[in-house]
């Protein structure tokens, strides 16, 4: 086993960017030992792929064969899927080419961090389409608190973290994304504990006030005066929180939207949907029970201009819910599936007037 990967990496150096399948047809399909603590993504690295590039595709080939459809059982056989050598972080030979590539076709962007900072495009879907990006609390206010086997952990690092991969997503399909709440040193990070800091700043290096009513206030004028500027473009605006206030056994996750913005519902329903169908696909035996609804009290919800979801993505303080939104695999795939239902809404178009 150990033989034939180093071979395929060797081959890998000299075709660069060649696309696997073209080069090795199907049956070349590399399988790979997991090792205790490897996830799906330190396991796709260690392969020398982009992990968010095949991270879909290796849970498709690998559904079967995972604990709650992201988890690998050390000592199982995984399908690694075809993959381009182009924005890779990895080991031996191959790191210095893929580095020079990557100079070329990505590009990058500071807040992403040194590791994530290289978005590269996948298309040009969202070119015209303007999106703000609020993850819940920061700075002062950590949002809601846990304890996770004797360390504190907080709402608003995991929400962030979230809110950043969905950035790269939209980026990635050429979207203009405004992130609201900013942590310069924090980036994307791959790591099950965040650690928790206060330096989060509103965009244009606002300091976010302690007060509640300032706060959120800040963050709705820095948007409404953003859509003010970006006025007869296609805007939406996504919020996201992990405090869910809802009860019950299965906390799962909830859009909500103005009552009278058929815009904003049209967005929540498309997330929403889009979930409904990862769940049945991924996850087949366990039971969706998310739901998008009008959700008009709330601050933000009520208050900014443009068509916006507020997202919940679950309660931190929930142990199975804790157990999610903890592993870094769970956080990616819930930013993308959230991309894949902006994408959904965007092509639906913009009902009636663009504002
Ligand atoms: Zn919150």
């Amino acid at each position: 086993m150990v033989v034939k990967l180093r071979v395929y990496r060797v081959l890998l150096a000299v075709i660069t960017i060649c696309v696997w399948p073209s080069a090795f047809g199907q049956d070349s399909l590399i399988t790979v030992t997991a090792e205790k603590g490897d996830g799906i993504l330190s396991l796709l690295r260690k392969q020398g792929a982009d992990p968010y590039e095949i991270y879909d595709d290796f849970i498709a080939m690998n559904v079967d064969n995972l604990r709650d459809s992201v988890q690998l059982y050390a000592g199982r056989d995984y399908k690694i899927p075809p993959f381009r050598v182009d924005t890779v972080a990895v080991v031996d030979s191959i790191a210095k080419t893929s580095k020079a590539i990557k100079k070329i076709t990505g590009k990058e962007f500071a807040i992403f961090g040194s590791e994530h900072a290289s978005v590269l495009v996948k298309s040009e879907k969202l070119k015209d389409a303007v999106y703000y990006l609020v993850s819940g609390h920061g700075g002062p206010d950590p949002g809601a608190m846990a304890n996770y086997g004797g360390t504190q952990i907080a709402e608003d690092e995991y929400a962030y973290d979230i809110t950043l991969r969905l950035a790269k997503e939209l980026l990635a399909h050429s979207a203009t994304v405004y992130v609201i709440i900013r942590d310069e040193n924090d980036g994307i990070r791959d790591d099950s504990i965040l650690k928790i800091d206060h330096d989060e700043v509103a965009y244009g290096g606002k300091t976010i006030p302690l007060n509640q009513t300032a706060r959120l206030k800040q963050r709705v004028d820095i948007v409404n005066e953003l859509h003010r500027k970006n006025r007869g473009k296609f805007q939406r605006l996504i919020v996201t929180h992990i405090d869910s206030r809802s009860k019950g056994q299965n906390i799962d996750v909830f859009f909500y939207h103005h009552e009278k913005s058929k815009n904003g519902k049209k967005l929540a329903e498309s997330i929403h949907t889009t979930f409904q169908k990862k769940y049945k696909k991924y996850q087949p035996n366990r039971k969706y029970t998310g739901t998008f609804k009008d959700r008009t009290s709330l601050y933000l919800v009520k208050k900014t201009h443009p068509a916006m979801t507020f997202i919940e993505l679950g309660n931190i303080k929930n142990k199975k819910d804790q157990r999610r939104i903890l592993n870094v695999d769970n956080r990616q795939a819930l930013a993308k599936w959230i991309a894949e239902g902006v994408l959904l809404d965007y092509e639906g178009g913009e009902i009636g007037h663009i504002r």
